[in-house]
């Protein structure tokens, strides 16, 4: 049995979805961090997802970071042939910062005794 009736009453508007590059879980626009390529083919981490240039998103976990930047995720994404070393490292650099949010708040969790 099919259920192919669609929900009357119901017209989503096109919304954009965005995507994160790397677990590919769609997000709106806002839990996503934008990456842009430049016109000279470098990437840069664009907080107000306003530039133009063709984009990328990854999500605010430090893992899909470190997956899009290792599994060139984000080279397919922007259509690029390499990933800059310098903007590589930045990306890390901002990856490290999401981790260490994170770590913050792991370290809090397991209270660790003096010894
Ligand atoms: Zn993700």
């Amino acid at each position: 049995m099919k259920k192919g009736r669609s929900p009357t009453g119901l017209r989503p508007k096109h919304v954009p979805q965005r995507m994160c590059v790397a677990c590919r879980q769609p997000n709106a626009k806002r839990g996503l961090i934008r990456l842009v390529r430049t016109p000279d083919g470098r990437v840069e981490v664009d907080p107000t997802g306003k530039r133009r240039g063709r984009g990328a998103y990854l999500c605010h976990n430090p893992d899909c970071w470190e997956a899009a930047l290792k599994r060139r995720g984000l080279e397919r994404a922007l259509r690029l042939e390499a990933l800059h070393p310098d903007d590589a490292a930045v990306l890390r650099h901002f990856r490290d910062g999401l981790s260490s949010e994170t770590a913050t708040v792991i370290r809090d969790m397991n209270i660790v005794e003096p010894d």
